[in-house]
């Protein structure tokens, strides 16, 4: 089996490995459905480590952006006739598959995979050291200057 990253799409010897999910394991019993199956170990590159950081941050926001929509379509469509005609269970069921609907838009568009090793970006401001350390060192100082 080939390693192939998953961002430049080359073959690679090393890398940090994708983690395997429920996501790409329906991909991957589509593709042998359909005969695509390449059978390649996903892979990212270390010098692809900062590109698929970037991808991974903006999937989980279009994704984070379209479980709130998909909560308010589901919500709605459970509400709504509970104010008019009572509970009805037939529109609960369309509201999850609406809800589900909806959540595959950015799977399809955007999914990226978690990978072994590599973590989230560091948020705007905070350095990619602990901001904690950092506080405590500094609030180690000032008790050191008190004495
Ligand atoms: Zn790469």
């Amino acid at each position: 089996m080939a390693k192939v990253c998953i961002i430049c799409e080359k073959e690679v010897s090393a890398g940090h490995a994708v983690m395997e999910d429920p996501i790409l394991g329906t991909m991957r019993a589509i593709k042998r459905a359909t005969r695509t199956a390449k059978n390649n170990t996903l892979m990212v590159c270390s010098s692809c480590v900062g590109e698929y950081q970037k991808k991974r941050a903006a999937f989980e926001r279009t994704f984070a952006t379209y479980l709130v929509i998909a909560a308010v379509f589901v919500i709605a469509l459970v509400a709504f006739p509970l104010f008019t005609t009572g509970f009805s269970i037939g529109s609960l069921v369309l509201g999850l598959v609406f809800g589900a609907f909806i959540l595959v838009i950015p799977v399809l568009s955007s999914y990226s995979p978690r990978v072994e090793g590599i973590g989230p970006l560091p948020a705007k401001g905070e350095p990619a050291a602990s901001a904690k350390e950092v506080k405590k060192g500094r609030e180690g100082a000032k008790k050191g200057k008190r004495k």
